[in-house]
């Protein structure tokens, strides 16, 4: 099936035309600042959630509500805004996925506009949550103004799915999606909170890394004792845990634990150039690890030591340390259980022990890698309805971070096409300082989506 030029041409008529209000909505969204951390007043978060559930209500979804579930430690969550409108019979059901908090704005001094006063600047607006996610929120609520405009009375029925926690790691999700199963039981979820590969190439994510993480403890000495004295016959905690950490690379910097491997290389790389500037790689490093940059960032293992328990320099004394910590973080490439690599790594680390030394390993959190099947219905149909708003056929793409709620979504609806989309491109610093949105990009997204949606309707 294919969209009509005619049709495209008609629905950006309408889409261009309400784009200034879906501007001045992301605005308001963005004037809001709705972070998520503990540290960080919650009641901006509570007014985010009336505004979106106001937003909601302008879209022609009868049901709105506004919603919490309990937090593993007994808490309340924080609020999640849900408005559907059922199917026809016979006709599918849609989830639309997007959250309304955000990051904290870190250094304000960092930023070049206030994070909270949206600006635009050329094609781009600015501003906290701009990209991450409010964008993404009003991508959907885009594209249903959009179709509402050209007259279309789809037959699809629509859940919008609003989180306010994504960014503090979901910790009330699972039970959101059990307490809550009937009202967000969907065929196809459009979860838009991922990245297009660069401006003017949409990009559907069909890979995300897993996480593993844990502590691995060295313990040589039963206490401090002095290195003039003892140091040379026995080595140190510090030392040994340098010798443990460095043999979970080998001298390429791939990972060398065995039980962790990779799936098979992406369809597009990453230049090297664009790679070494974005990470801020210094000149005179080389890189680590083997074959294309996408394949080491998205399909590949990748261990990083994210903390280290010795002493510090500033109390440094002349004793050997009798025991150090790292805290190990993997990332899991689509394939490999996060329960597997969590022994593989364990396994490499006991059977790894300098001189003996005593190791012991302290299991972390675990988050599941997402993989999407090569092809699928839902899939064909993002492609098609991307291709017609772009102009350009989209790449599958993957991320090297996680979005771990995509685990719990699969877990709770097994049955449904999870797509992965989303309006930021390579400089929309997410989470970072002068965060930004491409406004032509958020304005094809927006097409797209209502494309997208006709499309799952069986309109075209
Ligand atoms: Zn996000």
């Amino acid at each position: 099936m294919n969209h009509t030029e005619k049709d495209v041409a008609a629905l950006r008529a309408h889409v261009d035309e309400l784009f200034p209000a879906v501007q001045a909505d992301l605005e308001t969204l963005v004037r809001i600042p709705s972070v998520s951390a503990a540290a960080f007043d919650q009641a901006h978060v509570a007014t985010s959630a009336e505004t979106v559930a106001g937003l909601l209500r302008g879209v022609g979804l009868p049901d709105v509500r506004i919603l919490r579930s309990a937090r593993p430690d007994g808490s309340a969550g924080a609020p999640a805004v849900v408005a559907r409108r059922p199917a026809r019979t016979g006709e599918p059901t849609v989830l639309l996925y997007a959250h309304h908090d955000v990051q904290p704005p870190g250094d304000a001094l960092a930023w070049d506009t206030d994070p909270f006063e949206p600006t635009q600047v050329g094609e781009r607006l600015f501003g906290r949550g701009a990209a991450d996610d409010k964008a993404g929120l009003m991508a959907h609520v885009g594209a249903l103004r959009a179709l509402a405009a050209a007259g279309d009375e789809l037959g699809v029925g629509v859940t919008l799915f609003v989180e306010g926690e994504e960014e503090s790691g979901s910790p009330s999700f699972a039970r959101f999606l059990a307490d809550h199963h009937e009202l967000l039981a969907a065929d196809v979820i459009v979860v838009a909170d991922s990245t297009n590969w660069k401006v003017g190439v949409p990009a559907l994510t069909t890979s995300l890394r897993g996480l593993v993480d844990g502590v691995v403890t060295v313990e040589v000495l039963d206490h401090a004792v002095h290195s003039g004295m003892f140091g040379g016959p026995v080595l140190d905690a510090n030392v040994l845990l340098a010798r443990l950490v460095a043999t979970l690379h080998d001298d390429a910097g791939s990972v060398a634990v065995a039980g962790l491997t990779g799936a098979g290389e992406p369809e597009v790389d990453y230049a090297e150039a664009d790679f070494r500037g974005d990470a801020s790689v210094l000149d005179g490093v080389a890189l680590a690890g083997t074959g294309t940059i996408a394949g080491r960032l998205w399909t590949k293992p990748a261990i990083a030591v994210i903390g280290i328990d010795a002493t510090s320099v500033a109390h440094a004394s002349n004793t050997l340390a009798p025991r150090a910590a790292a805290k190990i973080s993997v990332r899991i490439p689509p394939g490999l259980e996060p329960e597997a690599a969590e022994e593989a790594l364990r396994a490499h680390l006991e059977g790894h022990a300098p001189f003996g030394a005593r190791v012991t390993w302290t299991p972390g959190e675990q988050g599941k890698a997402f993989g999407a099947p090569a092809d699928s219905p839902a899939m064909r149909a993002a492609r098609t309805a991307f291709a017609a708003a772009w102009g350009t056929e989209p790449v599958d793409i993957g991320v090297g971070g996680s979005i771990p709620f995509i685990a719990d979504l699969l877990e709770a609806f097994p049955q449904a096409a999870v797509l992965v989309t989303g309006v930021e491109d390579p400089d929309s610093r997410a989470h970072g300082a002068n965060e930004s949105v491409h406004l032509g990009e958020l304005r094809n997204v927006v097409l797209a989506e209502a494309l997208l949606l006709r499309q799952l309707a069986g309109a075209v």
